[in-house]
């Protein structure tokens, strides 16, 4: 029997799956044939694990060695088993015993000369490793993700030949050492409260922000929407962990050594409904914990706007939906400075893509209505308190659902109406959500918004109970007279 060398794949959901390889020797002319790598990868795999030996001063017996790695890897990740495929072949010449490689486990490219490099499926070793309490024995780079793992048992490694002797014995390796990364970007977002007047507006993107409540804003072309909703970039919490670790699961190896930020995704108005939904890299994906803007809405077809009904009701990647259209096919119905063009019959047109249900699962409907967009550059200095005001609001929202739903990831917009707790709503704050609903004929999505925005907008408030007041202002944060016609 020989050893199995334990290492890391993934799914195709992104999760890590385990990985073995294990070698058997034979007599025959001397050469190596590995099964379970595609052939592409396989002959650059032997010829760097055969010089990575020869320079580490070790000898394989003139043999024939078989290597198999069960499952199967893909090729874009065949380096990343340079490692475990050279311990399985010193494993079968006797260099290296079972006891040596249990509970250990391998992953990592290596050169020419024998040094280790970086693996792109590294998150996924750590993850693993963290539950199994296996040893990830890897390259340096696993460094740049120890902040996210604090249980994990890791040794690092520069070069084959330090491996080998950590293996007999011979050596006292280093555990990670946490590093401090470079920010992904260096543009300065606008700053939220640099935005002079739209008060409203700014308002309910706070309470869309601390709550993940999507949010459409409907107003003439030029008015400042995009801009707003960059500016609210400026007010994301903080990635989780469990959240950073499943966006730096979309990054290279070589992208590690960077902060990720909570991202901002802006799809083009021709971007499709599939590449919007594909699972793991469709655009909604690639949203977590961060913005999706979909700008200029009603110019998109009823598939991207029929896609958008599931994301919108679930939301697993913790988004914050931002939407954004003009009322009317020419931008201007109900513009202050110019008239609208369109005829009655392009109005009902328009308004009619937004459809029923797609209304009922959006939480916040705001009008940007025209006034000085303008940043004022004098009132930089000033607005960095303010800045802090708004962020500040979202952060302690966010650590009131936090202590809500006791560390769980989620959100009021997301929680269930028996999560929120409607026995921290005053009577009077339930007696005006009735009244609302009767009035205004509320679907039950519809009154589920009600209690969830007034929620929130206590928590921003640092409110513990829900009051009328808090109701009030989320029915007009719900504003549907402002939809198009
Ligand atoms: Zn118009």
């Amino acid at each position: 029997m020989t050893a199995k060398v334990k290492t890391i794949g993934h799914n195709a959901m992104m999760q890590p799956i385990l990985i073995e390889v294990e070698a058997v020797s034979s007599k025959g002319l001397p050469g190596i044939q590995i099964v379970g790598l595609p052939s592409g990868g396989y002959r650059g795999t032997v010829r760097r694990v055969r010089s990575a030996i020869r320079a580490t001063g070790l000898r394989l017996p003139p043999l024939f060695y078989t290597v198999n790695i069960t499952p199967n890897v893909p090729i874009q990740a065949s380096s990343d088993y340079d490692l475990p495929v050279t311990l399985a072949l010193m494993s079968a010449a006797k260099l290296i015993t079972d006891t040596e490689l249990a509970n250990r486990l391998f992953l990592g490219e290596i050169s020419l000369t024998g040094d280790i490099k970086e693996a792109d499926q590294l998150i996924y070793a750590a993850e693993w490793c963290q539950k199994s309490g296996d040893d990830l024995i890897c390259g340096a780079s696993i460094n740049n993700l120890a902040h996210l793992f604090a249980d994990l048992t890791c040794h690092t490694v520069e070069t084959l030949d330090q491996t080998y002797r950590y293996l007999r014995g011979l050596l006292q390796l280093p555990g990670p050492s946490p590093t401090t990364s470079e920010p992904i970007s260096t543009v300065q977002p606008v700053i939220f409260d640099q935005i002079d007047g739209q008060d409203l507006v700014k308002r309910a993107l706070t309470v869309a922000m601390a709550g993940k409540h999507p949010i459409l804003m409907i107003g003439s072309p030029g008015i400042g929407k995009t801009l707003l909703a960059e500016a609210a970039a400026s007010l994301l919490p903080p990635l989780s962990q469990s959240d950073e670790i499943e966006l730096r699961k979309q990054v290279t190896a070589s992208q590690l050594t960077r902060t990720i930020q909570p991202p901002f995704v802006s799809p083009s108005t021709t971007v499709t409904a599939q590449s919007l939904i594909r699972n793991l890299t469709g655009d909604i994906s690639r949203s977590r914990s961060g913005i999706l803007f979909l700008d200029e809405l009603l110019c998109r077809t009823t598939a991207v706007l029929d896609s958008l009904r599931r994301p919108l009701e679930t939301n697993e990647t913790n988004t914050l939906f931002i939407l954004a259209t003009n009322p009317c096919p020419c931008g201007y119905y109900g513009d202050t400075d110019q008239a609208c063009r369109c005829s009655a019959a392009e109005q009902r047109r328009y308004g009619r893509k937004l459809s029923g249900p797609l209304i009922d699962r959006l939480a916040i409907i705001v009008n940007v209505s025209r006034t000085n967009n303008l940043i004022r550059s004098s009132a930089i200095s000033e607005s960095k308190e303010q800045q802090t005001t708004a962020f500040e609001k979202v952060l302690n929202a966010r650590q009131a659902q936090l202590n809500r739903y006791k560390d769980e990831n989620i959100y009021n917009a997301y929680a269930s109406i028996s999560q929120i707790n409607l026995k921290h709503y005053s009577e009077n704050a339930l007696n005006l959500i009735d009244q609302a609903s009767a009035s205004l004929a509320h679907s039950v999505r519809a009154r589920n918004h009600i209690i969830r925005l007034s929620r929130t907008i206590a928590d921003v408030d640092l409110q513990p109970t829900v009051e009328a007041e808090h109701v009030a202002e989320a029915i007009q944060l719900r504003n549907t007279s402002s939809l198009p016609l």
